[in-house]
């Protein structure tokens, strides 16, 4: 490992908004850098950094990334402590700053200074507080390009709101009012994250680099109207690498857990199913079902004859019905964590049912897996439509006035996907976009190539 660091060639620092969708890909991004000489320092919430259990992640091919966490002004509970989210994500912001600053200042005091902080677009405060201490800087987005056009556009006053029709932006097919991002279509709701979105572009004209976590082939037409305006550069997908190009050794998962996932226990009643033939359902880390959409995808999954694996939080867990377990018997299997990666990447499974989480989507799109879109909030009804209409690996389940996915178009829609008519172009879509994928991070590919040039440009 000394002559990994002697061979450092600069230090980052990078701030991750702290939740695992955020921390997942900018962590990656980190490995990435480290592979390439880099060293990283990692900044987390205290509060986050405590499930780490350790204040280094090795690298087998660079500096180990260094954990030197920032606070939230919720050290003891995080989010979950705070009254509201609008009381924790001011705290976040004026705690975040003033030790970010106190961070940047004692790393230099160590002698070990930072040259550039690398910062998620939720948390745009501290650009300013990177430009005060005269570093150089890049917003990390973890969300799409296209979903970037469309806010950026709101942000700056070109999108009447409330919507009164569709959405025309650049680099983007057009959207219909059910499409586009839920506060913009629900106009009113969730206030305080429709604040911090909108604040991904507040300050991003002084941002030395814009850095997105797709691959140039996802979104040509949306990265190139963005390259009009910043200094864009698609560095992903920052799925693991044994996933991908199998370049940085060990890399098999995201190293942050914040949630323990029971891995034997999925993987061993995967093993007993066979190929292709499981749901795997899942609605990411945040999103918040209602009882009725429980009790609809409930009868939908019992109904459609497929075997299926389903993450339910422990928080979630009470919206099942009450004998849904025993009344499935082996034809599935509940957990309250999974090892996403491991799971899409089983043999066994035939299909994804997901809430459209970004992250979650890029890993359908870097594993093959096809798609089976039920958005529920935020970014989720745009990724969605682009799984149907522009990757073309799936297909979104429509919902009634009230915004339910009913259980007969659940049971339709996976139907589709695993058997049906279209479900041989979505297969071969699928492979299709996981050579690509594959191919853009590998050596020399579009996305390998833009983080050489942002590594040479911090040496
Ligand atoms: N994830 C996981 N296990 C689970 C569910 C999700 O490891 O049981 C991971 C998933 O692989 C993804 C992240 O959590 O990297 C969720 O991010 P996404 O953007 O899909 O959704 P969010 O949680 O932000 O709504």
């Amino acid at each position: 490992m000394a002559n990994v660091e002697q061979t450092q060639k600069a230090h980052v620092l990078v701030v991750p908004y702290p939740a695992q969708g955020h921390i997942n890909p900018m962590l990656q991004f980190s490995k990435r850098l480290a592979s390439k000489g880099i060293k990283t320092t990692l900044s987390p919430t205290i509060y986050l950094a405590k499930s780490m259990h350790s204040n280094t992640i090795p690298t087998h091919y660079g500096p180990p990334i260094q954990i030197r966490p920032i606070s939230d002004g919720y050290d003891e509970g995080g989010f979950g402590q705070a009254e509201s989210t609008g009381v924790y994500l001011d705290s976040l912001r004026d705690s975040g700053s003033r030790t970010l600053a106190e961070l940047i200042s004692k790393l230099n005091e160590e002698g070990d200074p930072v040259q550039a902080v690398i910062y998620d677009g939720f948390t745009s405060w501290a650009l300013d507080v990177a430009k005060r201490a005269g570093l150089v800087t890049a917003i990390f987005f973890t969300q799409s390009c296209s979903i970037n056009s469309v806010y950026y556009h709101v942000q700056r006053g070109l999108i009447q709101l409330p919507l009164s029709g569709t959405v025309s932006v650049p680099g983007v097919p057009e959207l219909q009012p059910w499409e586009a991002p839920s506060y913009m279509h629900k106009y009113g709701s969730y206030p305080y994250w429709f604040d911090v979105i909108k604040s991904q572009f507040g300050n991003i004209d002084q941002a030395d680099w814009v850095l997105c976590n797709i691959f140039y082939e996802m979104e040509k037409e949306a990265v190139d109207w963005m390259s009009e305006l910043w200094k864009v550069r698609t560095i992903g997908p920052t799925v693991p690498s044994y996933y991908l190009d199998k370049r940085l050794e060990n890399d098999k998962d995201y190293s942050m857990q914040l949630i323990q996932p029971d891995i034997a226990l999925c993987t061993n009643w995967l093993d007993t199913k066979p190929k292709g033939s499981v749901i795997y359902v899942s609605f990411g880390s945040m999103a918040e079902l209602t009882d009725e959409q429980f009790d609809e995808l409930s009868q939908g999954l019992q109904e459609c004859g497929q075997s299926f694996l389903w993450v339910v939080r422990q928080s979630e867990q009470s919206k099942l019905p009450k004998d849904f377990v025993t009344k499935t018997g082996d034809k599935g299997l509940v957990v309250s964590w999974s090892s996403q990666l491991e799971v899409l990447a089983h043999v066994a499974i035939g299909c994804f049912l997901t809430h459209c989480g970004f992250n979650s989507v890029l890993e359908a799109l870097c594993l093959g897996v096809p798609v089976v879109g039920v958005p529920q909030w935020t970014d989720q009804p745009t990724n969605a439509k682009f799984v149907e209409d522009v990757w073309k690996i799936g297909l979104r389940v429509k919902v009634d006035e009230e915004g339910i996915a009913r259980k007969e178009e659940v049971v339709e829609c996976i139907r589709e996907v695993m058997e049906g008519e279209k479900s041989v172009e979505i297969r071969k879509n699928a492979d299709l976009w996981k050579k690509v994928a594959r191919e853009a991070i590998d050596d020399g590919g579009s996305s390998d190539k833009n983080i050489d040039e942002f590594v040479a440009s911090l040496v």
